[in-house]
């Protein structure tokens, strides 16, 4: 028991990062953007390491007996410009391999994302109309806006902070926009789009097309895919949290995706990453049927012999120092 202890202690482990943004936009209420400074400061940490790998060779080795040495993988999820823009030069330098994981639907379009669409649209409107009604699936979301009506500074400044998935909403916009993020991701893209057009009409404001927040062109991800150091992954077509769509749905998602990355890669995309890491047990068989070798969550969690290839935990970076970040990976190492 007690050598079965020490042995589960000191054996080398596998463990995959999760990158989503490498910029420094000055509000991320998801802490998904790593700035370039910190970004490269991890990347110091990581190649002094000498442990990092191919993602699908960690995905193939993460289970071999006796392996001596620990295995780290970088992946990146969604396909924002700045993967190719900002990431890319700054792997390339350290020589560092890393997996994009890309959604399909924006790529080469001018389209934001819905969810950084409707943060900016509900947290940083300078006037939004007093009172807000919208059903959505038969549930009636309404909110009297009050003083929030009319962007202040300080209002601003408590959203800029706001940790949307550490703290509870304290203002009405937010308490709002988290309503209808919550009551939105759960549906398929064609009501997403439909509802956020609602948003739209309500805040009299266009389609978003901010520069910073649109995908990468399908030359870029060509050429990213090029890079022997990379690879691209599947990410689904639209981004639906898959575990609450049918079987058919989340392999159709899967399948669409995965069938025009090969096309503008030119080569088979074997990993895929789920959407707001949400599965349920038909995703772990739409992701065999859609013939991926490996698919991951975002539960932070090493890799052992028991781990199931349809389901591989990966840790979340955010943005910290490299002092930080060498801490936390020491950490992240031990569980
Ligand atoms: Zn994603």
């Amino acid at each position: 028991m007690i050598r079965h202890l020490i042995n589960s202690y000191l054996e080398p482990k596998a463990l995959v990062l999760m990158y989503h943004r490498i910029a420094a936009p000055g509000k991320d209420i998801w802490n998904l953007a790593v700035s370039p400074q910190n970004f490269e400061e991890q990347l110091q940490v990581l190649s002094q390491t000498g442990e990092v790998v191919p993602l699908h060779e960690l995905a193939a080795r993460a289970k071999e007996k006796r392996r001596r040495k620990r295995l780290i993988a970088l992946s990146f999820d969604d396909g924002y410009i700045d993967n190719y823009e900002t990431a890319k030069p700054l792997l390339e330098k350290h020589r560092l391999p890393a997996t994009f994981f890309v959604t399909s639907c924006n790529l080469g379009t001018e389209r934001e994302f819905w969810w950084d669409e409707l943060e900016n649209l509900i947290l940083y409107s300078a006037h939004l109309p007093a009172t807000f009604a919208m059903e959505v699936k038969g549930v009636l979301i309404k909110t009297d806006l009050g003083h929030e009506a009319e962007m202040s500074e300080s209002l601003q400044h408590h959203h800029m902070h706001w940790k949307a998935s550490h703290t509870s909403p304290t203002t009405r916009r937010s308490e709002l926009f988290l309503a209808l993020w919550a009551a939105m991701r759960v549906l398929p893209d064609s009501e997403i789009e439909e509802l956020l057009q609602q948003v739209r009409d309500w805040t009299k404001s266009e389609v978003a097309h901010r520069p910073t927040y649109k995908s990468m062109s399908t030359g870029q991800l060509a050429e990213l895919a090029k890079q022997e150091l990379f690879d691209i992954g599947g990410h689904t077509k639209t981004h639906p949290a898959l575990g609450h769509h049918s079987f058919d749905f989340q392999k159709d998602e899967m399948a669409a995706n995965r069938d025009l990355l090969q096309e503008l890669t030119g080569y088979r995309i074997s990993l895929m990453a789920y959407p707001y890491g949400h599965y349920n047990a038909a995703t772990l068989q739409a992701a065999e049927a859609a013939s991926f070798d490996a698919a991951f969550t975002t539960e932070g969690r090493t890799i052992n012999r028991q781990t199931h290839q349809h389901r591989i935990g990966r840790f979340q970076v955010s943005n910290m120092t490299g002092t930080e970040f060498t801490k936390t990976l020491l950490e992240w190492a031990l569980t």
